[in-house]
């Protein structure tokens, strides 16, 4: 008997379903039926067996070959996400503060466990005032750090120090030309459209996956503080106190936390996405109740005709249903079947 590697997991999506590699990042689309039969069991059933279907499971060395006894030997990862932290991301506006507020601002959050910490710069930083918090948060915190930053003041902070402390650069306003060298996996380059969903923004590892099985990874745990110091969930969203009021019995604050708690399996459209849980999409969730969000903007991908846009075939997710306010979207089931024998006619 053939059954599905425990490293792999099958994802269901609403027009096809996909593989997701745990051991080397790699994923492969595959059918729906395909995606089904291996959620409900590892083990590869014969009536779905067919010379070409156990070539392309064999071939991407996502199926074993084993004997009926030895079936207890091989069993399924089940990724668990194991939350040690209060925060997983603090993110931190930078804007020309006087330095006893960051320093008061550090000095508070210190008192959390924290996964990863980022400094947004605003545009109009000076370079001795980047170069001073730049010092002080690697004198000061012992734990990942991010900085986001106008391109020309990263240029001029690189020529005075070095960088190898901080562990990932994000820039803004910069050149075609040196967009190009930007994209490494310390470095990456923010468009005025970053925030939107596209296909480069798709990644996953065994912990991302992990998380992403329960949690919105760009939300979770995260808190945002802004300049004047006050602790929002996110960049857009109201204040819920200013920095100085922070303490443990935030972390169980609904106000603070509910974006803590939404999974994209909670989310109009997402939850039908064959890439859920490999998707890093800054959109913030919008609240229709307790169990369901939805987005203002939509996603470049339609996860009902399995297509990007600018692909051919591509139509916007509007044309595949209906929104409403208290509703989210509810899909038009015909007329997805209609456009996918359309697109898919051959
Ligand atoms: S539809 Fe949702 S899950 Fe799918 S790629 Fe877009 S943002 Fe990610």
């Amino acid at each position: 008997m053939w059954i599905l590697k425990g490293n792999c997991i099958s994802i269901v999506g609403y027009n096809r379903g996909i593989i997701y590699n745990l051991f080397d990042n790699s994923y492969y689309f595959i059918p729906k039926t395909f995606a089904k039969m291996f959620q409900k069991s590892a083990v590869f059933n014969k009536k779905l067996q067919s010379e070409d279907s156990l070539n392309f499971f064999k071939d991407n060395k996502l199926i074993i070959e084993i004997s009926k006894n030895q079936i207890r030997q091989f069993p399924q990862v089940t990724p668990e996400y194991i939350n040690k932290n209060d925060f997983e991301h603090v993110v931190i506006e930078i804007c020309n503060q006087n330095i006893e507020t960051i320093d008061l601002i550090i000095k508070k959050i210190s008192n959390f466990k924290i996964k990863s910490i980022e400094f947004i710069f605003s545009d109009n930083v000076e370079l001795d005032f980047a170069l001073t918090i730049i010092n002080k948060i690697n004198l000061e915190l012992n734990i990942a750090k991010v900085i986001t930053l106008k391109y020309d003041l990263f240029l001029r902070i690189s020529e005075k120090i070095n960088l190898n402390t901080i562990d990932y650069v994000k820039t803004y306003s910069c050149s075609e030309e040196n967009k190009l060298n930007l994209q490494t996996s310390k470095y990456s380059y923010l468009d005025a459209n970053y925030w939107k969903m596209n296909e480069t923004k798709l990644f996953f590892n065994f912990d991302f996956f992990a998380e992403a099985i329960s949690y919105h990874v760009k939300f979770n745990q995260m808190i945002f503080i802004d300049k004047n110091g006050n602790i929002k969930q996110n960049p857009l969203g109201n204040s819920v106190c200013n920095y100085m009021k922070l303490n443990k019995n935030f972390l169980t604050n609904n106000i603070f936390t509910e974006l803590w708690y939404v999974s994209k399996e909670k989310c109009h459209v997402c939850k039908n996405c064959e890439f859920r849980y490999m998707c890093v999409d800054a959109r913030i969730p919008l609240k229709i109740n307790d169990n369901e969000y939805y987005f203002k903007e939509e996603c470049t991908y339609n996860p009902y005709i399995c297509k990007w846009q600018g692909e051919e075939g591509y139509v916007p997710v509007e044309e595949c249903g209906t929104y409403g306010k208290e509703t989210g979207f509810v899909p038009d089931k015909e007329k997805i079947e209609k456009l996918n024998q359309e697109i898919w006619k051959e």
